[in-house]
């Protein structure tokens, strides 16, 4: 019997969140996963992960509020055990021309994207570098390689976590720690859903292979990346995006 691990997963209560944590749980994993705020979907989540086997820690966290993040990533392991994988998912679009978009749009993005991969990074690296073991799965976009009109705060966030990961990956690989970044394309979740049919229709026109992705498409490469099968591959951000930028 494999000795089962224990996995973080930030926004696992929808989308691409929801789906690394189901993949992991799949793979022996106990999964802690945190979200903005109780909701059907999150409790959908945890049973779903629970009918698999998984010990299952949940709770609302804002991945903004460092002394939440500590208090959350403390409880988490308290009640599974020192943690071995960390998936940064959670992830929120504020839209508008730069012209008009407003500081709190700004703000408010750059925080939940880029300063809630930072503080979940840095909580969870001293426990890794003590035990000398673990590693990190970050969520940006392909808007944070090439760019997005309407969207340079998202752009700028994705961009951030890609040079922060890296940066990251550097300081950790003595301990062992490998550190690696997934950046989907379009991908059908609620986020892309809020999308008009204009948008998707010139989205899905840029798509070599003629669709969307599915959460579960990216789930299986981090899902790769959180295991031991990727144990050479460190600082790489991996495009899952169906072509769209090639
Ligand atoms: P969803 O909108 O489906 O889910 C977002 C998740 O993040 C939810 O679990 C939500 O919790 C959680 N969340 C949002 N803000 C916070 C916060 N401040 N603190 C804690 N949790 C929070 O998004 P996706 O699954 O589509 O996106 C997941 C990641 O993938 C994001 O980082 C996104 O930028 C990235 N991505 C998505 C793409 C796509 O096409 N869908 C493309 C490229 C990248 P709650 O349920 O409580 O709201």
């Amino acid at each position: 019997m494999t000795e089962r691990r224990r996995a973080l997963v930030t926004g696992g209560s929808r989308g691409i969140g929801r789906a690394v944590a189901l993949a992991l749980a799949e793979r022996d994993h106990d999964i802690a996963f945190c979200y903005r705020a109780e909701s059907d979907a999150a409790r959908r989540t945890a049973e779903e992960l629970a009918g698999l086997g998984a010990r299952v820690h949940h709770a609302p966290c804002d991945v903004a509020d460092g002394e939440a993040v500590e208090t959350f990533v403390k409880t988490a392991e308290a009640e599974l055990g020192p943690l071995d994988v960390l998936v940064n998912s959670a992830g929120i679009t504020r839209d508008s021309a730069l012209v008009m978009m407003s500081p709190a749009d700004w703000s408010s993005v750059i925080d939940t994207n880029l300063t809630g991969v930072f503080n979940f990074c840095r909580t969870v690296s001293f426990g890794f570098m003590k035990r000398r073991a673990g590693t990190i799965v970050n969520v940006s976009s392909v808007a944070g390689v090439y760019g997005n009109r309407g969207q340079a705060n998202y752009s700028a966030s994705k961009a951030g976590i890609n040079g922060m990961s890296r940066a990251l990956a550097k300081e950790l690989a003595g301990a062992g720690v490998r550190v690696n970044v997934v950046a989907p394309g379009y991908i059908e979740t609620d986020m892309t859903e809020e999308l008009s049919d204009k948008v998707k229709k010139t989205a899905m026109a840029s798509i070599p292979l003629r669709r969307f992705g599915t959460a579960r498409d990216v789930a299986e490469v981090v899902a790769f990346l959180a295991s031991d099968r990727a144990g050479y591959i460190t600082g790489q951000v991996i495009q899952v995006d169906g072509g769209i930028v090639l």
